[in-house]
């Protein structure tokens, strides 16, 4: 961290600076500049976070240098890290495809759904128990009921789970059901839940918030690391941007730049990315060029009925042509 002092500043106001920042175990180096003078503070400068140096006498202003998330960074674990979730590792160099219907609607529907993707290559089915709509009015999910048909299927087909965790009051339940836990982006921010995630240790799909930045995004996932669990992938589904033709903008910068900030999986969701049938397969293409450790793609046996977000399901023949040019991808990647 460097404080950068004021140009009137005096030899008082950077002697008490230092004596204030030394109290916190840090040490200060104070280099004093033609027009201005600056402190570099060296040490675990977390402790500073909600300190109000930038209020203190002759300060100009405090600019943090190292990341303020620890755990997740790449310097702090420069090996990729694999999640492993039953039989399925998730990660370092394992491509692994995710798919399901937006919502579980019905037995019939996941069964059919999940036999489709597990015949093209996917390992984990999705299918949303509890969701977090937009409107009040649209269809909320099976809720528990939903948990049992995706758990069921799940052991039919032997598909590893996943399912959204609207609540902390029901990791419980929802883990007892699904072997991924999956925060949506409308939560990424609920910072109990992923306390109680972290406290849990159970392998969560973490999808960036709407409008967050990668910085807040690795902090989100900082907080459930923090508490224990290190089983965290990451999940970039598209941000809000001024464009309206799509639903999100798929921000695959992130990819890249998350892949070399830190060493946890990344996920690309292209359906919420562009809410668009006919959008799916070129951003899966991509996503799998930019570096991305697996994708999770809404596939439903009949999108025209879905309950929800049937306008981005792809029917199972058109998830099958994604998995074979994903798979070309891989190949010439590998070669
Ligand atoms: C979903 O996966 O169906 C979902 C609601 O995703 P997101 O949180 O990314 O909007
Ligand atoms: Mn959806």
């Amino acid at each position: 961290m460097v404080i950068i002092m004021k140009e009137n500043a005096t030899e008082e106001n950077i002697r008490n600076v230092c004596e204030y920042v030394r109290k916190f175990n840090l040490s200060t180096h104070v280099v004093n500049g033609a027009e201005r003078s600056i402190i570099g503070v060296i040490g675990n400068v977390e402790v500073l976070e909600d300190k109000p140096i930038s209020a203190m006498e002759g300060v100009y202003d405090v600019v943090r240098i190292s990341s303020p998330y620890k755990l997740v960074s790449r310097s702090a674990k420069p090996d990729n890290t694999v999640v492993r979730v039953k039989d399925v590792d998730i990660g370092g160099g394992n491509f692994v495809m995710m798919a399901g219907p937006c919502a579980v609607e019905s037995y019939e529907q996941m069964i059919e759904a999940a036999k489709a993707v597990k015949k093209s290559g996917a390992k984990v089915l999705r299918g949303g128990a509890y969701k977090p709509r937009s409107s009040p009015y649209s269809f909320q999910g099976l809720e528990e009921e939903g948990l049992k048909i995706l758990n069921a299927v799940g052991r039919e087909t032997g598909m590893v789970t996943i399912t959204e965790i609207v609540s902390s009051s029901h990791i419980d339940k929802v883990s007892k059901y699904a072997d991924i836990l999956q925060v949506g982006s409308r939560n990424m921010q609920n910072f109990e839940l992923l306390k109680e995630i972290g406290k849990s240790k159970m392998p969560v799909l973490l999808k960036r918030g709407l409008s967050s930045t990668i910085e807040e995004w690795l902090n989100a996932a900082e907080y459930i690391m923090k508490e224990g669990n290190p089983n965290v992938i990451l999940c970039e589904r598209g941000i809000r941007t001024f464009e309206t033709y799509t639903r999100n903008t798929l921000d695959l910068n992130a990819v890249a730049a998350v892949k070399n900030l830190s060493h946890l999986p990344v996920i690309v969701d292209p359906s919420h990315g562009t809410g668009r049938r006919d959008l799916i397969a070129p951003l899966s293409r991509a996503a799998v060029a930019v570096g991305a450790d697996g994708l999770i793609i809404e596939v439903h046996p009949h999108p025209d009925m879905a309950l929800s977000d049937g306008a981005q399901s792809l029917t199972p023949e058109e998830f099958d042509k994604v998995c074979s040019e994903v798979n070309k991808i891989l190949l010439a990647l590998k070669n």
